[in-house]
């Protein structure tokens, strides 16, 4: 029943068709039953001797016509109902990457990658199944059963009917008691299933990692033991499927050892014809159809719900963050200020960013350095409004972020993050990720202000050339620099530079910097980094220590100020001209 409820919509929506397709089965089931009665009344009147040429080539004819018809009908509900299958499929993958895409990092922390692989194809394709092929099942089941039934009492006997049909309550007990352990199993082997994708994503994305440790046979094993339990799962599902066939064909062999025991003895005794015996045995062979279908419609039921019960945790979770009910309205953001803002990461214990506070101006740069761990990262972060923010605690042209749109603020914002995201597509399409229609002209720029240039040239196919996945044909600095020009090319309002220029020579830096500069001149750029001298030029600095705001001023009052800044700045100085 739960399935039917999780599907309410999509039913409803299609109501038309099943409509039609149960129409058209129910039509087929009767039609069906026409034949073994012609051969019934034609055995009766062979038997009394009063069969004409003409009524038997009748007989032929209509049976003919009769099979024409139903392959017909036949071809009409399995294309229609099973259409059906396909669209529920795509909706429901449309429907959940729509749900991935509003999800912030926190869903992605509880659900892991390859859990959701596993819903997308395995558990939707189940859901799927059972809109289609368990509906055809069902349908099966009560018309086909319930009308050969009705055709064995009218035209044959009750008695023999009944006699006949009583091993099928047993039937329908275990086949419901062995459903509802088929469903267990299958939730634990879809789950099964979900951890191995993971494995086999962390394996592929960290081949070279494994490699360089030589944990290859360990990482195999590991992967083996993951199949192992797969297939072990999979196959205490299919232990019990494979109970269902048996028990039908052992039910049926009872139906038919009694049907023509006792059948006989009433042809002897006069209360029915041999040609009723004949016909009566044939009806009984077009029970096991309906029979097995319950049997599969069970199986395919129970898989589907629990399928569809996973499907259904996933889209119930909501993203951590609320849209702002009525936003306020801003053309730009003219400042940047946040106030005693303390953040907790959803995993964490202790908070990650503590009472920071500073105010930037539209056109301004803020520097943040700090050691390693510090919360630099997490700080920039705080402008994507990935996580909930407490409310009062950022401010964009003064009004709480916490009332303005997601939406209007991402899109002033540009990220370039310290891990680098590359798509495996060309380099164009790469840096033309926030804006797919720009100009090869606009593409060239950003891409000179990234000082990326001189490597694209040498690329085999320039800016046609495909990265390869998260972009394993190019080294650490040029992605960076893809990075940089892909941010450069929205023009944004705001820009963070996530320690973006780590892996390019200071030369380099300089010179990005500089471009960055002339290029954004009006415009909010926040920088992280761990080399001072990229934000020497800024307008503020914070120093951060476990979360925490050490030292700030400009590089001058910072110098003056003689802490961990300044001692860092001269060791740096020292180290550059030494390597010169
Ligand atoms: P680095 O210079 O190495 O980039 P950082 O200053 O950018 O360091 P952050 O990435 O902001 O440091 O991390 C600050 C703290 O928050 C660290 O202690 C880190 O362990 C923690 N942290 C970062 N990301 C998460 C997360 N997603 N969940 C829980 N804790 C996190
Ligand atoms: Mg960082």
């Amino acid at each position: 029943m739960s399935f039917v409820i999780r599907l309410k919509w999509f039913f409803q929506q299609r109501w038309g068709s099943y409509a039609l397709a149960i129409g058209l089965m129910s039509a087929v089931s009767l039609l069906t039953t026409i034949p073994p009665k012609m051969i019934g009344n034609t055995i009766d009147h062979i038997r009394k001797g009063d069969l004409t040429a003409s009524g038997l080539n009748q007989t032929v004819l209509l049976l003919v016509c009769l099979s024409f018809l139903l392959y017909v009908m036949v071809y009409v509900w399995i294309t229609t109902l099973f259409g059906n299958s396909a669209l529920v499929e795509k909706l429901l993958r449309g429907r959940l990457l729509a749900h991935l895409t509003r999800m912030t990092p926190g869903f992605f922390q509880r659900n892991s990658t390859g859990q959701l692989m596993a819903l997308a194809t395995n558990d939707i394709l189940a859901i799927g199944q059972t809109s289609g092929y368990g509906v055809m099942t069902l349908v099966n089941t009560l018309v086909g059963a319930s009308v050969v039934i009705v055709m064995m009492v009218t035209y044959i006997s009750a008695k023999l009917m009944l006699a006949a049909l009583i091993p099928l309550p047993f039937l329908v007990l275990v086949i419901s008691s062995l459903g509802k352990k088929v469903r267990v199993r299958f939730l634990d082997a879809q789950a099964s299933f979900g951890k191995m994708n993971d494995h086999a994503l962390e394996s592929i994305s960290g081949i070279r990692v494994i490699r360089s440790y030589v944990q290859e046979n360990d990482d195999l094993h590991a992967f083996d033991a993951m199949t192992t339990e797969v297939r072990d799962k999979n196959k205490r599902v299919s232990l019990l499927n494979a109970l269902f066939q048996p028990l039908i064909s052992l039910i049926v062999g009872v139906s038919y050892s009694i049907g023509i025991g006792y059948g006989a003895y009433l042809v002897f005794d006069g209360q029915i014809t041999l040609g009723q015996l004949v016909s009566f045995n044939i009806y009984l062979g077009m029970l096991i159809w309906p029979m097995i279908s319950f049997g599969e419609f069970i199986n395919v039921l129970q898989r589907g719900s629990a399928s569809a019960d996973r499907l259904q945790t996933a889209l119930a979770q909501e993203a951590d963050l609320k849209d702002a009910q009525k936003p306020v309205e801003l053309d730009v953001p003219a400042s940047i200020e946040m106030k005693a803002l303390t953040f907790t990461y959803p995993t964490a214990q202790q908070p990650s960013l503590d009472h920071i506070s500073f105010r930037l101006e539209r056109g301004e740069t803020l520097g943040i350095v700090g050691r390693t761990g510090s919360g630099k990262s997490t700080l920039l972060k705080q402008l994507l409004r990935q996580y909930p923010v407490d409310p009062g605690k950022l401010y964009l042209s003064d009004v709480p972020v916490e009332q303005i749109a997601i939406d209007r603020m991402k899109s002033w914002v540009a990220y370039v993050p310290q891990e680098h995201l590359l798509l495996s597509k060309s380099i164009r399409d790469n840096i033309a990720l926030g804006k797919p229609g720009a100009s090869t002209e606009e593409i060239e720029r950003a891409v000179e202000m990234a000082s990326f240039t001189g490597d694209i040239a040498q690329m085999p196919e320039g800016l046609a050339t495909i990265v390869g996945e998260n972009g394993v044909m190019l080294s650490g600095g040029q992605k960076q620099r893809l990075a940089i020009a892909r941010a450069l090319l929205i023009n944004s309002e705001i820009l963070l530079l996530d320690d973006s220029l780590s892996a390019v020579d200071a030369r380099t830096e300089s010179r990005i910097l500089h471009h960055i500069r002339l290029e954004r001149a009006g415009k909010t750029t926040l920088i992280s980094t761990h080399r001072l001298s990229a934000v020497s030029h800024a307008n503020w600095i914070l120093v951060l220590s476990e979360g925490r705001i050490l030292e700030e001023g400009t590089h001058e009052e910072l110098m003056l100020h003689g802490g961990w800044y300044k001692e860092q700045w001269e060791h740096q100085q020292m180290q550059a001209s030494l390597e010169e």
